[in-house]
């Protein structure tokens, strides 16, 4: 694996564009909030990205309308914040526990295997992840990851 510094607002916008025709056919809209100044973080792009479109596509299976996905990205003191939150089906409190085990799927073709790919990545970037969500409203899932200095 490969682990150097990068922005995440670049990687956000680059996860948002490879999805731009997908997102468009859906008739789903991202919203991206973040503070102006960059923040970075020490990553393997590659599997940073893969987190990022899992949660953005299990988002978009949530929501069987059109359906709004926020993604906001803050710091607070040495750590960074991505919040990703959808207005989709939200999860059953009873299940909440379960939806980061393999093989956890309530999907007719699901492999169960999308969100503990994505809690190994954040475990990898030395994060957590939490999870919470209504049922009937929406989910949102919250990544926290140690910031890097830019690389100059
Ligand atoms: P899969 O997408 O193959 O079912 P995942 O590990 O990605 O597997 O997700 C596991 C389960 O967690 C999903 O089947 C679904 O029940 C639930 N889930 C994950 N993300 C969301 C979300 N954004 N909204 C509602 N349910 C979700
Ligand atoms: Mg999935």
């Amino acid at each position: 694996s490969q682990f150097k510094v990068h922005s995440i607002n670049d990687c956000i916008h680059r996860v948002i564009s490879l999805l731009d025709s997908e997102t468009a056919r859906l008739g789903h809209h991202i919203e991206f909030n973040a503070s102006p100044t960059p923040i970075h973080m020490l990553m393997d792009q590659d599997k940073m990205l893969q987190l990022l479109l899992n949660l953005i596509k299990n988002a978009f299976e949530a929501m069987t309308e059109q359906g709004q996905v926020r993604i906001r990205l803050y710091q607070a003191d040495q750590q960074a914040v991505i919040e990703i939150s959808d207005t989709g089906e939200g999860i059953p409190e009873t299940e909440l526990d379960k939806i980061f085990l393999p093989f956890y799927t309530t999907k007719e073709s699901g492999t169960g295997l999308g969100l503990s790919i994505c809690h190994k990545i954040v475990q990898d970037h030395e994060g957590t992840m939490e999870v919470e969500s209504e049922a009937g409203k929406g989910t949102k899932f919250t990544i926290t990851v140690p910031v890097s200095q830019p690389e100059s």
